[in-house]
């Protein structure tokens, strides 16, 4: 798609924008795919399609190496043909709506997190970005960056989001490079297949110390041990 405007917007900064149906643009944006779903995204959807998050993997995602941070990230797969299309946009807009991902969810809004290494403060910066194709911009409804973040119930994605940043920085910083195979395969499964993690903690005898049933049963909180866990590994 066409290179935007970006704009940086403080949180309370109104804007206007409207993105339903009606639009004259309604479902251009889930086309010339390049999707990146984080592991909150990818619980989120394979739930809502109630699939294993291993089957959703296969299915829909593509894998690949960040050039920045060596680490798998994960892109959904486009539909065959060259539009490049969402496999899960419809001509009545997005099927899976309920579970869509974050970067669904903000867009056009871009939020920024950064943490002092020092006091671990962090700070967050928002921008717009107005792309020629987004009709979005000319609708007469009014609202600021946080009431578009609330309405798009962004406040769990976020949270689990920026631990995300917390365990790339952290590699970046002690762990530059290429990962060995074993803890590259523990980052994907951990991250990004939470039924296979689960899987294999019941396989192997759980070689974690103690993980109560309560976070092995629940998607989130074992994803949030697992972080933590990751978080051990790059320190
Ligand atoms: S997940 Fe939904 S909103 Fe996001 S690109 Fe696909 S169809 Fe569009
Ligand atoms: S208004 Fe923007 S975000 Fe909404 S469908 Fe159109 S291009 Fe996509």
């Amino acid at each position: 798609m066409e290179d935007g405007i970006i704009k940086e917007v403080s949180e309370n900064e109104r804007f206007n924008f409207d993105c339903q149906c009606q639009v004259p643009c309604f479902n251009q944006c889930c086309r010339d795919l390049n999707q990146f779903l984080t592991p909150y995204d990818i619980i989120r959807i394979k739930n809502h399609l109630n699939i294993s998050s291993t089957f959703f993997l296969e299915q829909y995602t593509e894998t690949h190496i960040g050039p920045q941070t060596r680490l798998p990230v994960i892109t959904i797969k486009p539909a065959a043909g060259h539009e490049r299309k969402c496999p899960f946009v419809t001509p009545l807009g997005c099927s899976v709506y309920e579970g869509r991902p974050s970067s669904c969810r903000m867009y056009p809004v871009i939020r920024v997190l950064s943490r002092s290494r020092e006091s671990r403060e962090t700070h967050i910066r928002y921008a717009l970005i107005q792309e020629p194709h987004c009709r979005g911009f000319e609708q007469p409804r009014s609202l600021t960056v946080k009431e578009w973040m609330s309405g798009q119930e962004l406040e769990p994605f976020n949270e689990m989001n920026d631990l995300m940043m917390d365990i790339i920085s952290l590699k970046t910083r002690h762990m530059p490079g290429y990962l060995n195979d074993d803890i590259k395969r523990l980052f994907f499964t951990i991250c990004y297949d939470i039924d296979g993690f689960r899987a294999e903690i019941g396989k192997s005898g759980n070689p974690f110390i103690q993980i109560p049933d309560s976070v092995i049963d629940d998607d989130v909180e074992l994803l949030r041990f697992g972080m933590a866990y990751l978080q051990d590994v790059f320190t």
